[in-house]
């Protein structure tokens, strides 16, 4: 007779006496009355309990005559909590300090607290001598007096102290439970007064390895290469035997494992499955959101949190005039970044263009909304918090299914639930930890007991009671199927063992764990798979099968010799993701990974050859293929940049319209670094998505230190030029004064992340500046014009005229212009960054550094065109380095090469026009290039074509700029 037969004869005994089923859960006893029902027919009389379940329904009554509350599991942890405090308080130098209060600690203080109440153990018979650590046993005894102490103030108990407040059973109800029943002191306690000596244990199975029914079964055992293989082979394997889903139980010994991967299979083939553990809440929309905006919290803010969940869709703001495109574009645009400070700052009317402001102001509302109601500071409690997360979930989650609104109403049963528990404000990293461990307790799709259809998935600790006809344990290694034997940290087992006898020790537990499990699995009857992953793809090595498989290879084969070696002889070649293994008649694709390799499968293991079929298949990957063969081609080709444009014969014409727009030196300076950077920038607009990302040990980016330090020189000059009317007086207490003020408006707009590294920039600002200072009173000429913007009369482009007769358009602004005496000029252009690529010996820098020369003659062309200087010359240009970085450095570029440069602009537009835009010939330029992934080792592979004869014609005038120095 095994269990199943056991139980129902107990039951029938006394078919008319009520009896109480006293269950691990209310799961286990209703599948095992199934099982019953199934083998026997109709029982009665019967209810499941569980020792929770029965206590606290006894209970119940007293406790309201008596207005006293019960805490669960979660509300004690918050009360432990508490008093952990208030004694850290009163003795700051104690055991645990205050700045001990994690989650972590938190909650093994509170078990050890539990076991010892569930251990019937009392303050006043803890002793400290009992422990390792006078310290801690003094901790513990008086936290646990604390405790007593509190349950009896605030008129509360937990479910260790509901023994007062039972009554006594009568004896007319028969309670039945099965060995070992893993019951502690306490509970014990309270079970015998319930059932009032009317309390019948059933043995338990005898493990499965030596139990003659469990061997009765028939068995198939699998190995796989990763638990992904793993799963797509139990699959194929459910698929091609067309066994009932509704007869099949899958056990995972790795719940949080296995279970994403089954689920997601399942969903692909339109398996449905019950989860007997649930899946994550992250496997819904509401649940990815809920996540989402606590690790927006806990990063600081940053906008791509929102954006990605605007994205998917797991978000949306309830204004329907806009849709959530809009809503990313206006915050990706908007620059925001991260902080509070930010959004509010940066999200102001004022700073938002025409078009997008009404948008903008929603915007504002919604984010200045859930900032004032979060907190700053030390001033966070978990509990509030978990509220906002709650509110936020109904308000901004379109609840789109099932899922979604499942994950909301436990939600906000979850806030109500801990919000009857003490909290108190605590750093905004340790609530957020809270919230975060919180809301791993809520989980979707939890089907406790199996449903008819669909497949039973269960885990390795709640598995085997469902009694299908097929049961397949999934991830049977050795490592997952070890039990660690690791002693509590806080109650060391030799402190549990004098404290008292009802104690459980690591040891203990573990016999417990093992014995419950190996008599458990004894149940199963059936059809039963077992299989494991032998290879961890994460860890990159190779796993074990767990002795446990081997025990039911040898009950199967009735020889308990057989050893490891055996097992994996018996078990063959591993499986792979690819079905390679089935033969083409037996195999069932899974996908469409198996159906190319059921297509490419030859004899013997040997591939077909498939490149032709793939290419034909997929248009897109032909297309990829046949441009990474074309860029290895001597020849160059559009693969390369090659655009076989007929060009105008006259590149000066205006109308043409190449030259109809007009051109920036720094697009002329880019085309002759890189054509193809140039293409991908200029031609084709592919911009870099523009995210300002969080970087905590960064106020200013490059470019933005780059604007404000322009802003303090430029600012400076004009008043102390008096707008360049003339020569300067300079102050250092001015200038120290403008660059404040600039300062303080950046800090406007760009919130630092922290006091410390606001202070430290600025003080590397307070330094570039002072530079400045000492060469600007130096110098000698007269800072005339500050930020020109060459333009003509009408505010136009300018067109440059170059010797020669070639005409181009062209836009920029001139840093400085400084006379340098009777109609003579000199330009300048500040450089923030290092002197290192500007070399006497590089005028033109193949083409790279012309920025100089065309400003040159731009400026000189201005002033004479609108009457400033009509006799005007710009002798010099000057890249100036006024920082720490530059150490006041200048180069200097006489402009006596006019010649020279005209005949490299023409070579350079002549080569854009006919449609060159070939990648740098410089490769480490592509290190620092935005379109470095979709380029690769493109440019060099361009070596040898630039040197190419076939190529000589196309690549003439570029190869020629390049050359010159
Ligand atoms: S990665 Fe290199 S070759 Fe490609 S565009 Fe950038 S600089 Fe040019």
């Amino acid at each position: 007779m095994d269990l199943i037969d056991r139980l129902y004869h107990k039951i029938n005994e006394t078919p008319w006496s009520p009896k109480v089923l006293l269950a691990q859960s209310y799961a286990q006893g209703h599948q095992l009355l199934e099982q019953i029902c199934k083998r026997y027919g109709a029982i009665f009389n019967i209810e499941v309990q569980t020792p929770w379940g029965v206590v606290t329904a006894n209970a119940k009554s007293e406790l309201f005559r008596r207005k006293v509350t019960l805490l669960d599991e979660d509300q004690v942890v918050w009360v432990v909590r508490q008093l952990m405090k208030q004694l850290a308080e009163k003795n700051p130098e104690g055991y645990i300090t205050e700045s001990l209060l994690k989650p972590g600690i938190v909650k093994q203080v509170s078990c050890a607290i539990t076991d010892m109440r569930l251990a019937g153990i009392d303050s006043d018979e803890v002793w400290v001598e009992h422990f390792t650590s006078q310290r801690k046993g003094e901790y513990l005894k008086r936290l646990l007096a604390a405790y007593e102490v509190y349950l009896l103030e605030h008129a509360r108990t937990d479910f260790a102290g509901l023994a007062p407040y039972l009554k006594p059973g009568t004896g007319d109800k028969l309670y039945l439970t099965i060995a070992p029943s893993g019951w502690t002191q306490v509970e014990q306690i309270m079970i015998h007064k319930l059932s009032a000596g009317q309390l019948c244990i059933l043995d338990a199975e005898d493990p499965f390895y030596i139990n003659q029914d469990f061997s009765n079964n028939g068995f198939k055992m699998f190995r796989a290469a990763g638990s992904l293989a793993e799963v797509k082979e139990g699959f194929r394997r459910i698929l091609s035997e067309q066994a009932p889903l509704d007869r099949m139980e899958i056990i995972l010994s790795d719940y949080e494992q296995y279970a994403p991967i089954i689920h997601s299979h399942a969903e692909g083939l339109g398996i449905a499955c019950t989860f007997s553990n649930g899946l994550p809440l992250v496997y819904c929309a509401a649940g990815k959101a809920a996540a989402g905006i606590v690790d927006w919290i806990a990063e600081g803010f940053p906008v791509h949190r929102l954006t990605d969940m605007l994205r998917h869709g797991y978000i949306s703001f309830p204004e329907e005039r806009w849709s959530r495109a809009d809503w990313v574009r206006l915050l990706e645009k908007s620059a925001i970044g991260w902080s509070r400070e930010r959004y509010l700052a940066v999200l102001r009317p004022e700073r938002l263009s025409e078009q997008d402001r009404e948008q903008g102001a929603v915007l504002y509302s919604h984010m200045k909304n859930w900032f004032d109601r979060l907190p700053e500071g030390n001033e966070w409690d978990p509990v509030f918090l978990l509220g906002w997360v709650s509110d936020f979930v109904q308000r901004y989650v379109p609840a789109r299914s099932v899922d979604d609104a499942d994950v909301g109403t436990m939600l906000t049963e979850m806030t109500r639930r801990y919000s009857l528990s003490p909290s108190e404000p605590m750093p905004m990293d340790i609530a957020v930890q809270y919230v975060k461990e919180m809301l791993t307790g809520i989980t979707i799709r939890s089907a406790a007991v199996p449903k008819q259809g669909v497949i039973h998935i269960s885990s390795l600790q709640n598995g085997g009671w469902s009694g299908r006809d097929v049961t397949w344990i999934v991830g049977m290694d050795e490592r997952t199927w070890s039990i660690s034997a690791l002693q509590d940290p806080l109650l060391l087992d030799q402190e549990r063992e004098k404290l008292s006898t009802h104690l459980e020790s690591a040891k203990e537990r573990v016999s417990k764990i093992r014995s419950e499990r190996e008599s458990r699995l004894s149940n199963i009857r059936g059809n039963i798979w077992l299989s494991y992953s032998s290879y961890d793809v994460g860890e990159q090595k190779s796993t074990s099968p767990a002795f446990e498989m081997l025990q039911v290879l040898r009950l199967q084969l009735g020889d308990m010799s057989i050893d490891f070696g055996t097992l994996e002889h018996s078990l063959g070649e591993p499986y792979s993701v690819m079905d390679i293994m089935h033969s083409v008649e037996s195999s069932v694709p899974l996908d469409e990974v198996d159906a190319w390799s059921g297509l490419l499968q030859g004899a013997n293991y040997n591939c077909k050859d498939g490149w032709n079929a793939v290419l034909q298949t997929y248009p897109a990957l032909a297309a990829g293929y046949q441009a990474q063969t074309s860029r290895q081609y001597e020849r160059l080709s559009a693969y390369d940049g090659w655009l076989e444009i007929v060009p105008s014969s006259d590149f000066s014409d205006p109308d043409d319209p190449p030259h109809r727009d007009a051109i920036s030196v720094s697009q002329l300076e880019k085309y002759a670094s890189c054509g193809l950077q140039y293409y991908f920038h200029y031609v084709l607009k592919l911009r870099p998505k523009d995210n300002v990302e969080f970087d905590q040990i960064r106020w200013l980016q490059a470019s933005e230190r780059g604007t404000l330090l322009h802003d303090v020189f430029r600012r400076y000059l004009e008043v102390v030029t008096d707008h360049g009317a003339k020569r300067p007086i300079h102050s250092r207490e001015r200038l120290v004064e403008i660059m404040e003020s600039v300062i303080r408006e950046n800090a406007l707009s760009v919130p630092a992340p922290s006091a410390h590294v606001f202070a430290k920039e600025c003080e590397e600002i307070r330094c570039d500046v002072e530079i400045f200072y000492i060469h600007e009173t130096g110098r000698t000429g007269q800072p005339s014009f500050f930020e020109l913007e060459l333009t003509n009369l009408d505010g136009e482009p300018m067109e440059i005229h170059l010797p020669g007769g070639v005409r181009f358009k062209l836009k920029g602004f001139v840093d400085r212009v400084d006379r340098i005496g009777p109609h003579e000029y000199r330009i300048t252009d500040y450089k923030t960054g290092s002197t290192g690529k500007y070399k006497d010996s590089e005028y033109f820098c193949g083409g790279t550094q012309l920025q100089h020369a065309i400003y040159s003659i731009a400026v000189e062309q201005w002033l004479r065109e609108t009457g400033k200087d009509p006799e005007a010359k710009v002798t010099e240009a000057e890249y100036y380095f006024p920082t720490e970085r530059g150490r006041g450095e200048n180069v200097i570029r006489l402009q006596n090469r006019r010649e020279e440069l005209t005949a490299i602009i023409a070579k350079l537009l002549d080569s854009r026009n006919r449609g060159v835009y070939i990648p740098t010939k410089e490769p480490k330029v592509c290190q620092w290039c935005d379109y470095q992934a979709v380029c690769g080792s493109h440019s060099e592979w361009m070596v040898e074509k630039r040197g190419s004869a076939v190529n000589v014609d196309i690549l003439n005038s570029l190869l020629e700029v390049e050359s010159i120095g």
